[in-house]
């Protein structure tokens, strides 16, 4: 995951409810012309609370795969 990433949103799925506004903790987001949208990025958390909360599925975060050593253990 680059240290840049931030949530992915589909704007031709935002439907500009405004929920991920209300649970995000950081005051990451904004909605612009129906969209959301970052007005704070550097403050996002990288929670995952708006992909939670999205009811229209916008919302998709990165995940890093982390490949464990199972026989160094
Ligand atoms: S919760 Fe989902 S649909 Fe609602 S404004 Fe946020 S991204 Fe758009
Ligand atoms: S991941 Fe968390 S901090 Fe970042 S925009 Fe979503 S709710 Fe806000």
């Amino acid at each position: 995951m680059p240290e840049t990433a931030l949530p992915q949103y589909d704007p031709e799925r935002c439907t500009g409810c405004g929920v991920c506004l209300a649970v995000c903790p950081g005051g990451v987001l904004a909605l612009e012309e129906g969209r959301a949208t970052f007005s704070a990025p550097e403050n996002c958390l990288y929670c995952g609370e708006c992909e939670l909360a999205c009811p229209a599925g916008a919302v998709q975060l990165y995940y890093v795969i982390v490949q464990g050593d199972r026989m160094s253990a």
